[in-house]
């Protein structure tokens, strides 16, 4: 069957996943096995508490071709496929969600266009089914947002889901950031891209590990990792704001000079201090945010670490 020597990676954060993750593996096995090349697969436990590693330990001991890593806790997905792409050894690597949603029947198609010459073959979603109206309209405004704001190209309607080439791999690993936002970094490294469309199916099993506060954390790493258009944003507000006061001082003055002064106008007082409150702890916020970036990047901790690791194996020829 094989008839080249070079190998695929597989690889696969999974937090949680214990329902789906053996359904995962014989889909993938299905296709894996048809193609012409050799291949591993390997899990990421970023801290889950159900019994996740257990089943990954039973596939790794089934075969050998199925590793792991667990990672001491929940790392979050970013941080886990970093730790993942540490550890593959393949020629190419093919990023995946344990839940199915990134058919197993696209590889085919993405190691066709990586033979081809294309360094990153990404999934773009035709649709998204299955997802709420509300997270779509937010999806959509995200990006429009962050588009204008940065000057990386950060795709749309794709997600994680891709091939690398080890070209790709290789820029990927340089990127060592704690507060990561993968997609904007498949962008910064640019290469060789290549979309291939699908609609993006429900979750096979289990729940989505995503809420509305992970989502918002993440835009907003995704916003301050790729843009100061904020910082940008609260000084041009800052000297709007000024100039307002200003003039309105100005016209304060004349008024008092011309007609006199009355005790009027304490409840305009009162709206515009508060405004100017608000429009400061808005501008101290979004500092706050950067800096809060450089302290933790300065700080040089791990960006993770290991409980254990069983890596697949490959014969030797
Ligand atoms: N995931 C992870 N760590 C987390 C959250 C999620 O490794 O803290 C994995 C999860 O197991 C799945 C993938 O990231 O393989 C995508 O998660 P999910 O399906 O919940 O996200 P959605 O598809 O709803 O965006
Ligand atoms: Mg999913």
């Amino acid at each position: 069957m094989l008839s080249n020597s070079k190998r695929i990676s597989i690889l696969v954060p999974a937090y949680n996943e214990e329902e789906v993750l053996e359904l995962f593996y014989e889909r993938v096995t299905a296709i894996m096995e048809n193609l012409p090349y050799s291949y591993e697969v390997l899990f990421v436990n970023d801290g889950s508490k159900d019994n996740t590693l257990s089943v990954m330990r039973k596939l790794s001991a089934m075969d050998h071709r199925v590793g792991f890593i667990d990672l001491s806790r929940n790392f979050g997905k970013e941080v886990a496929m970093a730790a993942g792409i540490d550890y593959v050894s393949g020629n190419a690597l093919i990023l995946m969600d344990a839940d199915l949603q990134d058919p197993p029947e696209l590889i085919p198609e993405f190691i066709k266009h990586w033979e081809n010459g294309y360094d990153d073959v990404y999934g773009c979603r035709n649709s998204r089914e299955g997802e709420t109206w509300l997270k779509k309209k937010t999806s959509v405004w995200f990006y429009s947002l962050l588009a204008r704001f940065t000057r990386v190209d950060i795709m749309k309607n794709s997600g994680d889901f891709r091939l690398l080439s080890e070209k790709a791999i290789d820029s990927l690993r340089q990127y060592r950031e704690h507060e990561r936002y993968t997609k904007g970094f498949f962008a910064l490294i640019g290469h060789r891209k290549m979309p291939v469309y699908f609609d993006r199916p429900p979750r096979a099993a289990g729940t989505t590990k995503w809420n509305y506060f992970k989502l918002m954390d993440l835009a907003i790493n995704g916003f301050t990792s790729f843009s100061t258009a904020p910082l940008r944003l609260a000084t041009i507000f800052g000297f709007i704001t000024s100039l307002v006061a200003f003039s309105y001082i100005v016209f304060i003055i004349t008024k008092t000079l011309l007609y006199g002064d009355s005790v009027a106008g304490y409840p305009s007082l009162v709206s515009i201090v508060m405004f100017l409150g608000g429009v400061q702890l808005i501008c101290l916020g979004i500092i706050g945010e950067y800096l809060a970036k450089v302290f933790s990047e300065t700080k040089k901790r791990p960006l993770y670490l290991l409980n254990e690791k069983s890596l697949p194996t490959h014969e030797v020829k």
